[in-house]
């Protein structure tokens, strides 16, 4: 059984960074974008027999089956991709192995725990489908790859040039932000082009950046709401791809350009460069999460953030994704599973960024 739903590949770097690096002369960043062009083609030739559907009905399945079934939830596999660009080129470790000898496959072990955990313990869910789907990730991807994404089914890393980018599976925060992305997938299923494609970013950037600083032990006014500053290397060591606190103030230098995320609805980005800027606009709902954490705490916005995303739907906006918020924050609020007040922190929070628009 097969059937096809439109996935696209949701990398880490976006494109037009990528590009700048590339018109700057640093040659990995263009191999890295032709590579991600190609990287569907790739994953489909490597003939693996599953789509995310069979994955879908296998869990059921072996739900259905109660004490017979034998399938570990969730479980963990780590490919070694060996430098060539195609994906489960070799299985290294997998649930209740011991460690491997190459430290990269034991980060993205523990990492995955981690991420797993998270949405178990604190948002009440199984696994990216909430049905204990797998979770395979595939690391030495290609050379000098510089980026990590997820296809629609699994995790792919690159392991950097080792002077703009070092090795993307060495953060918590990307594969969170990755991992986060298959959730959105299988709940709202946000469509990657223009608002519904921000809001998809966003959420990724959300619980990326909250599953980070509960691991970390941060809380909202002392964590640096950076996206991407761990995977910086040497020559840009200190620069981030996003910021969520202060959007716009991520990066600023020779190779990469500058930061032009917005704030605030006021500057909205309009034109039609990447997908119709799902990196840039995302920059204003971060900036409204933001705010609200600083309120109510970083792991009570995400929970109220996640209980929306299981209600929005793929074709959804700003002002969509706001009301759906507010109302999900109400909602908690009366079950007492949030402070008394928080719908009015997160309707506040909105209002600081000019939403909803009118
Ligand atoms: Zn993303």
């Amino acid at each position: 059984m097969s059937f096809h739903t439109y996935k696209p590949v949701q990398s880490f770097v976006p494109n037009y960074i990528l590009a700048n690096l590339s018109r700057a002369g640093v040659e990995e960043a263009r191999l890295s974008i032709h590579q991600s062009s190609h990287s569907r083609e790739a994953r489909r030739s490597n003939a693996k027999e599953t789509n995310v559907g069979d994955i879908i009905t296998f869990a059921q399945s072996t739900r259905s089956m109660g004490a017979v079934a034998v399938k570990v939830a969730a479980a963990r596999k780590i490919y070694d991709c060996e430098g060539k660009w195609k994906l489960r080129t070799k299985l290294v470790r997998e649930e209740g192995d011991s460690a491997a000898s190459d430290e990269c496959v034991n980060q993205v072990y523990d990492f995955a725990s981690v991420v797993r955990e998270y949405y178990k313990n604190i948002l009440n869910r199984d696994s990216i489908d909430n049905l204990g789907m797998d979770l395979i990730f595939n690391v030495h991807y290609g050379q000098d790859f510089m980026n990590a994404f997820w296809d629609g089914d699994e995790m792919i890393f690159g392991d950097g040039d080792g002077k703009v980018f070092v090795n993307f599976s060495s953060s918590l925060e990307v594969i969170a932000h990755e991992l986060a992305h298959g959730v959105t997938q299988h709940t709202a299923n946000l469509e990657y082009m223009g608002q519904s494609g921000a809001l998809n970013e966003h959420f990724s950037d959300v619980f990326g950046s909250a599953i980070q600083q509960h691991a970390q032990g941060q809380t909202a006014d002392n964590a640096d709401w950076l996206i991407g500053n761990e995977i910086m290397g040497p020559e840009l060591y200190g620069e981030a791809l996003r910021s969520m606190k202060e959007p716009g103030t991520a990066f600023d230098n020779k190779l990469m350009g500058k930061d032009q995320q917005p704030a605030h609805m006021r500057d909205y980005y309009a034109g039609p460069e990447d997908n119709q800027g799902v990196h840039m606009n995302s920059g204003i709902m971060n900036k409204a999460f933001y705010l609200t954490a600083m309120e109510i705490g970083t792991d009570t916005a995400a929970l109220i953030w996640y209980h929306a995303l299981e209600k929005l739907w793929p074709t959804a906006k700003f002002n969509d994704a706001v009301s759906v918020i507010a109302e999900s924050a109400r909602l908690l609020t009366r079950d007492q599973k949030v402070p008394a007040g928080t719908t009015q922190n997160v309707r506040a929070a909105f209002k600081e960024v000019g939403l909803p628009q009118l």
